[in-house]
């Protein structure tokens, strides 16, 4: 079935069956605003992310249900590295006339499937044609008490830095995704990310993170935030970094450094945060609860300095730094350029 034998309002019509009547809210599809009520003494806290064809997906490379799911997964991450609760969700679109309806319910589906397994609810959004690419827009709100709400600006010196979970794999899983490698772990965390959101939460609410951000330009980059906005530097020991098994022989076997993937690649939506040391053994209890690991790579300084010790003690270099829109891609550079 083509889009133009249903039309924008059945395209509409079509969102609207999908979702489920037990995320009600006051005004929700079908009227010219939504209409929220927030939980009583909370901050309202929202985000919004785009999907572009072309800059962040290619159809060659991914599925429509998959795209669905992502793209709500990167902007639950974003509430997770809040530290708040996702409730509510608007989706825009820009659809190209070649886009069929069966495409459109599988990207759909694909939404659904992590709006209900993260319990938010679609209140809204726009639908136009596009005359280029398609383009997705989702604005996400969440909500948290404002003393749990966790900031990018908390770090302090002596703070120890934390990340959940192994990060490389999904910038691998691109690069194999696009030698035409369609299975295995990297090529899932790429193309299905699974956002922290209770392991953010409980963070939050356990009062333990000083600041956190999710991994999306990389680890380096994302980490950059932290100590900008902080106003401090830090110490990561490369040796630490959480490397999982399919990426260290993924890397191994095309000859990529897995280090300068690892911290520049993006896209791990992994957390990354930071904790006074007293705290530690409680975040590795907290999360142990959720499922997910928890590596502690370095600590925070007062100079206002990233450095990064290798092995054998001496400062590590980052050829790549993670992806900038502006600047370009990150480049990956193999083994032998990056020991250069
Ligand atoms: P308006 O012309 O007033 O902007 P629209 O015709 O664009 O209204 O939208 C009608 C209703 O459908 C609104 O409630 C809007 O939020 C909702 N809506 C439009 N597109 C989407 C979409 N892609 N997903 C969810 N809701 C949508
Ligand atoms: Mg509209």
């Amino acid at each position: 079935m083509k889009l133009q034998d249903i039309g924008e309002f059945g395209l509409i019509d079509r969102i609207a069956g999908k979702v489920r009547d037990k995320f009600s809210v006051p005004i929700g599809i079908g009227d010219d605003a939504a209409g929220i009520r927030p939980a009583e003494g909370t901050l309202t806290l929202v985000t919004s992310d785009m999907l572009i064809e072309g800059v962040h997906f290619d159809f060659n490379l991914t599925d429509p249900r998959s795209l669905g799911r992502k793209s709500l997964a990167v902007n639950l991450s974003d509430m997770a590295a809040m530290g708040c609760r996702p409730r509510y969700f608007l989706l825009s679109m820009g659809v190209p006339s070649h886009v069929s309806v069966d495409f459109l319910d599988a990207f759909i589906a694909g939404i659904m499937d992590r709006a209900d397994q993260f319990a938010v609810g679609l209140i809204g959004g726009d639908t136009c044609s596009s005359k280029s690419g398609f383009v997705i827009s989702i604005t996400m709100m969440g909500e948290q008490l404002p003393e749990q709400t966790v900031r990018r600006s908390g770090a302090v010196p002596g703070d120890m830095i934390c990340v959940t979970g192994t990060v490389g794999d999904s910038a691998l899983g691109l690069q194999l995704l696009q030698r035409g490698e369609r299975e295995g772990l990297p090529v899932l965390r790429h193309l299905d990310p699974v956002p922290r959101v209770a392991e953010g939460m409980a963070l939050a609410e356990a009062r333990l993170p000083s600041a956190m951000i999710d991994i999306s330009d990389g680890l380096a980059a994302d980490l950059g935030h932290i100590l900008d906005q902080s106003g401090v530097g830090a110490c990561v020991h490369l040796e630490s970094i959480p490397l999982s098994e399919p990426f260290r022989c993924g890397c191994n076997s095309m000859d990529l450094d897995p280090f300068s993937l690892a911290l520049a690649g993006g896209e791990d939506y992994e957390l990354l945060f930071t904790v006074p040391p007293a705290q530690q053994h409680l975040v590795r209890e907290l999360l142990t609860g959720t499922g997910s690991s928890v590596t502690v790579i370095g600590n925070i300084t007062e100079s206002r300095h990233l450095s990064i010790i290798a092995g054998d003690g001496s400062e590590y270099t980052l050829a790549a730094k993670g992806y900038d829109h502006f600047s370009g891609s990150a480049s990956v550079p193999d083994r032998r350029e990056a020991q250069q």
